[in-house]
């Protein structure tokens, strides 16, 4: 953060607010340690702050201190159009384009307050005043803390906002083996577990928490693994269809793109996802060096995220979804084997 950004928010909070605090829809691990982490911090200090999350989040976050507050703006719509019509400062963490909240962009951009931006994706928008935009950061996480010790309080770091930083760090990192983990990471993260983090108490509510039918659609999703070795290339669909069959719940499929970036030799990894409801192809991109999977989703599915994680989204049929993706890789044979 600048030193302008900070004076202004040194200024902001000097006084009482109203404040919102707003992650990005199907919010993730990071997504919600970091708006909840937040919360704790700007409740203790004495503001009136409140998290409202565009939509429903995995059952395997909501364990989380503070969880239980979260509005869901399309299940409690109109106390979350209350909340936002009150606010005199509204944070958005994890997402740096309105695009990214569905249903809530039309009623933030109406919005008159103070915006306040902390996130760690590439080509921000300008919708906010007060911007900590870094894309070399590991996640929106590691920023709050940057922000609160900023702000001169580390110290009041408390066991609540540490848990729900560790564990916005430790899902963003690939369980802090994504190049984005830096040794400042792992900093960070020890003064977490030192101010009350509990690493394998997190390790296991978020990633032990398999049901049997998640296991099964897991076996169906590498069941469907098409594997393009002259591309370096694999990637998953999952119908609405096979979903179904398996008893679908929200989460379940986090993860499961990294399966094809464990071959060896592969680079590029996606995962093509049905969903019927919405009437699209949600898309997931991984790769492994160089390739941007960041440009590639904002160039050709309507998308973005980092170079090595992003997503994005198709409005054709899967088959013509995967066809269309197929006939992409020629163009970028090169890049996917230089
Ligand atoms: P995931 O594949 O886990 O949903 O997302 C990977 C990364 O890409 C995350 O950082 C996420 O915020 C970003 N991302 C996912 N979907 C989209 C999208 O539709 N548009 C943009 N701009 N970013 C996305
Ligand atoms: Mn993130």
């Amino acid at each position: 953060m600048n030193s302008a950004s900070i004076k202004a928010v040194k200024e902001l909070l000097s006084v009482p607010q109203k404040i919102v605090i707003v992650p990005h829809k199907n919010p993730d691990g990071d997504a919600i340690g970091s708006t909840l982490g937040l919360w704790h911090y700007l409740k203790n200090l004495g503001q009136e702050v409140v998290v409202i999350s565009p939509n429903d989040f995995p059952k395997f976050l909501k364990w989380m201190p503070g969880h239980e507050h979260i509005l869901n703006f399309e299940k409690e719509n109109s106390q979350a159009q209350e909340a936002i019509r009150n606010a005199s400062v509204i944070f958005t963490l994890d997402f740096n384009h309105l695009g990214r909240i569905g249903q809530m962009k039309s009623v933030l951009e109406e919005k008159v307050a103070t915006f306040v931006m902390i996130d760690h994706h590439q080509a921000p928008s300008d919708y906010a005043e007060i911007m900590y935009s870094d894309s070399n950061m590991s996640s929106t996480c590691e920023m709050v803390y940057n922000f609160i010790e900023t702000l001169g309080d580390v110290e009041k770091i408390d066991s609540n906002i540490a848990n729900c930083l560790y564990t916005g760090i430790v899902t963003d990192t690939g369980s802090f083996k994504f190049s984005s983990t830096t040794s400042r990471t792992h900093r960070v993260v020890a003064d977490l577990i030192d101010k009350g983090a509990e690493n394998t108490n997190i390790h296991n509510r978020v990633f032990d928490t398999n049901s049997p039918s998640r296991l099964h659609l897991l076996g169906c999703a590498l069941k469907n693994m098409v594997i393009l070795p002259e591309y370096r290339t694999t990637y998953i669909t999952l119908t609405q269809e096979e979903l179904d069959s398996f008893d679908y719940q929200k989460g379940d499929t986090e993860g499961f793109v990294n399966y094809g970036l464990t071959l060896e030799g592969i680079r590029f990894a996606v995962i093509f996802i049905e969903n019927k409801e919405e009437g699209i192809i949600k898309i997931s991109f991984r790769s492994e060096g160089d390739f941007s999977v960041n440009e590639f989703a904002r160039n050709h599915f309507n998308g973005g995220g980092h170079n090595n994680a992003a997503g994005g989204r198709s409005d054709t049929t899967m088959k013509e979804t995967t066809a269309y993706f197929v006939s992409l890789l020629v163009q970028y044979k090169e890049k996917l084997n230089a």
